[in-house]
């Protein structure tokens, strides 16, 4: 059965609750070792982080981890990913099946149960968790890294980015522009929104928040990452999210080294071409590093590097996972890759993410908190069975791509 003529497109439309349970579900079907862990809460008893864990059967040369649910809203499109290949790959369906004798793969499930369980993008103490993964152990030593980092831009723009926007009219009116919106991207220039949306580790009530100390869940994650990872020599970490870039295309984001003449970049290079021939013998260069990948008729898929000099995001989780190899990625190859399925325009996915960080705030009123929150699920979770049909694409591509890692290295 392939996965794209599956009926299971009602697998993006489970909430929290029914995910968990069909996600521990298949992994125990599968003969998975599961681990759940509790994240604290003062308002639900409920929130776990859940694991999948497939052992090597042999000796483990092959580390695959798979991420759902970073940003809590755009859960459900990562946790139907991994339970589509979680069924076919492992319970060996008709795609070529991952050499299972000498890979191990982990499946780490709703990393923030708070923002999947209550629509929201960020954990429970507004924290964005993709500005927040610092290592967890060496903050205990060294302190926290975002305290240092400052981020003037967000600062620029903070009045509109945190204010009651009702309407784009109410922004056009705010800026003095007529174009609404759209123009806030372009009257202090769109690297100023860029910027501003790398972090910010100074307004707990703002967006892109990324916290005082490391977040429970992020700590969780490390360390279920570290108890099985056992020196593998070739790892691939997939952190899945949506939102960002064009409608029902999915891309994958790559981070080079800070120095882009340091010691780890021979290591980044050998990761990249592993990335394109995993993916696709047919990638080809584009323009500003995006490399346009087609397959047949499906949507493009796009493999992307963040530019280190124009966008400084820190505290992401593939840094971390580049950061905990250290040393390790001058052998065999190590790649942390960020999966985006892009659904609405970005001024429209970031109106509703303002609206909806201001009425978390601020309104009581119910039925406007829930069409504000409705609205936030559409910008991440589109209801458009064309878009739910891209994601599951998403799943067979990435499962073929798995399974070539797992046999090719
Ligand atoms: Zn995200």
């Amino acid at each position: 059965m392939a996965i794209a003529d599956v009926s299971n497109l009602q697998l993006l439309g489970d909430g929290y609750e029914v995910a968990r349970s069909r996600f521990l579900d298949i992994a125990k079907r599968g003969g998975a070792k599961t681990i759940s862990q509790a994240v604290p809460s003062k308002i639900a008893d409920d929130l776990f982080i859940d694991a999948a864990f497939y052992p090597a059967r042999k000796k483990s040369e092959v580390f695959i981890v798979l991420i759902s649910g970073q940003h809590g809203v755009e859960a459900p499109a990562g946790s139907a990913i991994q339970r589509r290949l979680m069924d076919s790959v492992m319970a060996g369906g008709t795609l070529e099946v991952i050499d299972r004798d000498r890979s191990s793969v982990l499946m780490i499930h709703g990393m923030n149960p708070y923002g999947f369980k209550f629509s929201r993008r960020v954990n429970e103490n507004n924290v964005d968790l993709n500005r927040n993964c610092f290592d967890a152990e060496q903050a205990k030593i060294q302190g926290f890294s975002g305290a240092s980092i400052v981020n003037p831009n967000y600062d620029k723009v903070r009045s509109i980015l945190e204010s009651d926007l009702e309407s784009l009219a109410a922004v056009a009116k705010r800026i003095g522009s007529e174009q609404g919106w759209k123009s806030v991207f372009t009257f202090d220039g769109f690297a100023t929104i860029a910027k501003a949306l790398t972090g910010q580790y100074k307004h707990p009530r703002g967006i892109y928040y990324g916290g005082t100390q490391v977040e429970a869940e992020c700590a969780i994650v490390q360390k279920i990452i570290a108890d099985c990872f056992v020196g593998e020599k070739n790892s691939i970490l997939l952190n899945f999210h949506t939102g960002l870039g064009k409608w029902a295309t999915t891309q994958i984001l790559t981070t080079p080294p800070d120095d882009l003449h340091g010691k780890f970049m021979p290591a980044y290079q050998r990761e990249l071409d592993c990335l394109y021939k995993i993916f696709s013998q047919k990638a080809q260069g584009g323009k500003d590093g995006v490399h346009q990948i087609r397959r047949g008729d499906q949507k493009p898929f796009f493999i992307r590097f963040f530019n280190p000099e124009n966008v400084m995001v820190q505290g992401e989780l593939t840094q971390w996972m580049n950061s905990f190899f250290g040393d390790r990625r001058s052998e065999g190859i190590k790649l942390a890759l960020t999966i985006e399925t892009g659904t609405y325009r970005g001024d429209k996915v970031l109106l509703s993410l303002v609206r909806e960080n201001f009425q978390h705030w601020n309104l009581k009123d119910k039925d406007r908190k829930s069409k504000v929150t409705s609205d936030l699920c559409e910008m991440f979770n589109p209801r458009d069975p064309q878009w739910q049909a891209s994601v599951l694409r998403t799943a067979e591509f990435v499962g073929r791509a798995l399974v070539r890692f797992s046999r090719e290295n």
